[in-house]
């Protein structure tokens, strides 16, 4: 196909922008978009400061042209505007529940004006849900009731701001900390992005599962729970190091409890506070 503006005719450079600024692609097509607005800018009409307008180029000047050729000889098919689905969309614009898949529905709606036939299926299903409270999905491993370790926490959230429960089994670390709103205790790697098993609901003690519970998290939780103080006292003398603080038990008294004195108070664990207690350091490092 030909050119459709002549690069020699007089108002070359006037018909290409004006093709420009009316073309529907525009929005994609940042080259032509500078162009555009240098032109106007270099008209005197923009609200750039006049001495930053410079005319285009010769070489700019030529792309304005071929880019507007460009655009006349594919022209974009007129877009039509679905009205149910805009009302469906909208619906889901304003109830984007950090459902990232409605997200990129929404988008696509917005730069095509539709969707495919199996994305407007999409669109009916998730507008259906709005509002619907979530079906609990099945744990993997069967857990039993945590209440025992809420009120770990419970007791341990009159002394301390942020309690948290270390473990280290068969070499992976994870930790039990309760979330922000204290609605929940998370357990997951120490580490910041690390693994994560899954939550405790403090209001009825359930178990939500997280995207990595295994097997022997879950074993482990399951026999912590029977008795979480017996527990953590057996995982002391079994490790040599505190669950509550993380520490190594470096006292006699502690080690023969399973934790310090320190952690008993502040969790409100039974403890016996033998005076002048045999330091044995060394015995046991991290
Ligand atoms: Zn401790």
């Amino acid at each position: 196909m030909s050119n459709i503006i002549d690069s020699n005719d007089k108002d070359a450079l006037a018909t290409a922008i004006r093709t420009l600024q009316t073309n529907p692609k525009m929005r994609n097509m940042g080259f032509a978009q500078s162009l555009v607005h240098q032109y106007i800018r270099s008209k005197g009409h923009g609200l750039m400061p006049y001495d930053l307008a410079r005319p285009l180029s010769p070489k700019q000047k030529a792309w304005a042209i071929k880019l507007a050729n460009g655009c006349l000889n594919n022209p974009v098919k007129e877009v039509k505007v679905d009205n149910t689905l805009q009302e469906q969309i909208n619906k889901l614009r304003n109830d984007m529940t950090h459902n990232s898949f409605a997200q990129s529905l929404v988008k696509q709606f917005d730069s095509r004006g539709s969707l495919s036939p199996k994305q407007k299926d999409w669109v009916v299903k998730l507008v259906n849900e709005i509002g619907k409270p979530k079906a609990p999905k099945a744990n993997k491993f069967t857990m039993q009731d945590f209440t025992s370790i809420v009120t770990l926490f419970k007791n341990a959230l009159s002394k301390l701001k942020r309690p948290k429960i270390t473990f280290v089994n068969n070499g992976t670390a994870f930790a039990l900390k309760p979330s922000k709103d204290l609605q929940w205790v998370h357990v997951s790697a120490p580490e910041y992005g690390g693994n994560y098993y899954g939550k405790i609901s403090v209001q009825d003690g359930t178990w939500v599962d997280g995207r990595n519970i295994n097997q022997e998290v879950a074993d482990f939780l399951n026999d912590f729970a029977k008795d979480p103080v017996a527990k953590s006292q057996e995982y002391g003398k079994r490790s040599g190091v505190c669950c509550f603080c993380h520490k190594c038990l470096d006292r006699e008294e502690s080690l023969e409890v399973g934790y310090g004195p320190v952690c008993a108070k502040n969790w409100g664990l039974p403890h016996s506070y033998r005076s002048n207690g045999k330091a044995v350091q060394g015995l046991y490092s991290r």
